[in-house]
C-alpha cells in the first residue's frame, strides 16, 4: 500500500499478540481496528481516571460528533499545516444513471470518486477543535476565562501504519483552557506534572519532552523549529513497542492562535489564548498492556486500585 509505514519486528509481534488475544480486531486496513471487552474496560478505565484528576479543574463539558463543519476546519489552518493527515467527507449527488455507473464502478473496486463531491464535512482531526468555535459564539470569556473537557472523542488522521500505537481513528481524551495568557500558560504548566503524575500511578515510565506537530514540508520544518524554540508544546513519552519511545499525552499553548481565528476574546476586547492537552486513550491502553501483560486481570494490584478503584 501507498504511504503504508513499516512496523519494527516488536512493533509487528505485538500487533499479532492483541489481535490472537482478541484485543485488538483486524478490519483489513492497517492503523483501522476493532477493540475487544478487554481493550475498551482497560481504555474506559483510564478515561475515567482522568476524570477524576481533572475534577478540581471544575471543567465545562462539551461532546461532539467526529465531524467538524468544513468551514470551521478551512478556517483553522489546518490544512497549511497539515494537509496530508486531514480526512474529508464525501458523497454521492448525481443522477440515477451516476448512481448506477458509480455501483458498476465501486463493485469493481475501481476509482469512483469521479462520482462523489465534497460535503460540508471533515473529520475531526483533534478533539479541542469544535470547541473553539462553541466558545467563540458566546462572547468575551468572563474575567479568569474557561476549562472544557472535551471528553475522550475519536479522531481521524491519515496515517496508515503497521504500527498498533500508530492508529487512523483513536479516542483523544482533550482538556481546553481558555482565558488570559498567564491563567492559561500556568493551567498547561499544573496538568504537565499531573499528567506525569498519573501515568505513574499507573505504572508507566513517562518522561517529558518539548515536541514539535508533524508539520508539512519544508515551510513545516521552520514551523516546528520555531514551536521547539518557544516551548509551545511538550508531549510525555513511555515505552510501548517502539525502539523509541511514543507519546502518549501532549500539551499545546496555542497562544492567541484559535482566539484570532474564530475571535475568541477577554471582555475587554484583548485576545484570548487557548491552550488543549491531550491523552491518546489507545497508546496509554497499549503501553499498560505492554508492561503489565495482557491480561488485566493479572496487573499488580498497585495498578489496579487506580484503575478500577
Ligand atoms: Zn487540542
Amino acid at each position: 500500500m501507498a504511504g503504508l509505514l513499516a512496523a519494527t519486528p516488536d512493533q509487528a509481534e505485538f500487533l499479532v499478540e492483541l489481535l490472537d488475544h482478541g484485543l485488538l480486531i483486524e478490519t483489513g486496513e492497517p492503523g483501522v481496528y476493532g477493540r475487544g471487552g478487554g481493550f475498551e474496560r482497560i481504555r474506559e478505565a483510564f478515561d475515567r481516571l482522568v476524570s477524576r484528576v481533572a475534577e478540581p479543574d471544575g471543567a465545562e463539558a462539551m461532546r461532539f460528533p467526529p465531524v467538524l463543519p468544513r468551514r470551521h476546519f478551512e478556517a483553522s489552518g489546518y490544512l497549511k499545516s497539515f494537509p496530508h493527515l486531514a480526512g474529508t467527507i464525501f458523497s454521492f449527488e448525481g443522477t440515477e444513471q451516476e448512481a448506477i455507473e458509480q455501483e458498476d464502478v465501486a463493485h469493481r473496486h475501481g476509482d469512483w470518486s469521479g462520482y462523489q463531491r465534497m460535503t460540508d464535512l471533515v473529520l475531526v482531526p483533534a478533539a479541542c477543535y469544535p470547541v473553539y468555535p462553541a466558545i467563540a459564539r458566546r462572547g468575551p470569556l468572563p474575567p479568569g476565562g474557561l476549562a472544557i473537557d472535551a471528553g475522550g472523542a475519536y479522531v481521524f488522521r491519515h496515517e496508515p501504519s503497521a504500527d498498533p500505537a500508530r492508529l487512523q481513528m483513536f479516542h483523544q481524551r482533550e482538556m481546553v483552557r481558555l482565558g488570559e495568557p498567564e491563567t492559561v500558560a500556568l493551567w498547561r504548566n499544573s496538568w504537565r506534572d499531573r499528567a506525569e503524575e498519573v501515568l505513574t500511578r499507573v505504572g508507566l515510565d513517562a518522561h517529558p519532552e518539548v515536541a514539535a506537530d508533524p508539520f508539512f514540508g519544508r515551510a513545516g520544518r521552520m514551523l516546528a523549529a520555531n514551536q521547539r524554540a518557544q516551548e509551545l508544546k511538550f508531549e510525555l513519552l513511555i515505552p510501548i513497542a517502539g525502539p523509541e519511545p511514543t507519546a502518549v499525552a501532549s500539551f499545546n499553548y496555542h497562544q492567541d492562535h484559535f482566539a484570532g481565528t474564530y475571535g475568541i476574546t477577554m471582555a475587554d476586547g484583548s485576545p484570548a489564548h487557548t491552550a488543549c492537552l491531550g491523552f491518546g486513550l489507545e497508546r496509554i491502553t497499549l503501553g499498560l498492556l505492554r508492561s503489565h501483560g495482557l491480561d488485566h486481570t493479572r496487573w499488580p494490584a498497585a495498578v489496579t486500585r487506580q484503575l478500577w478503584p
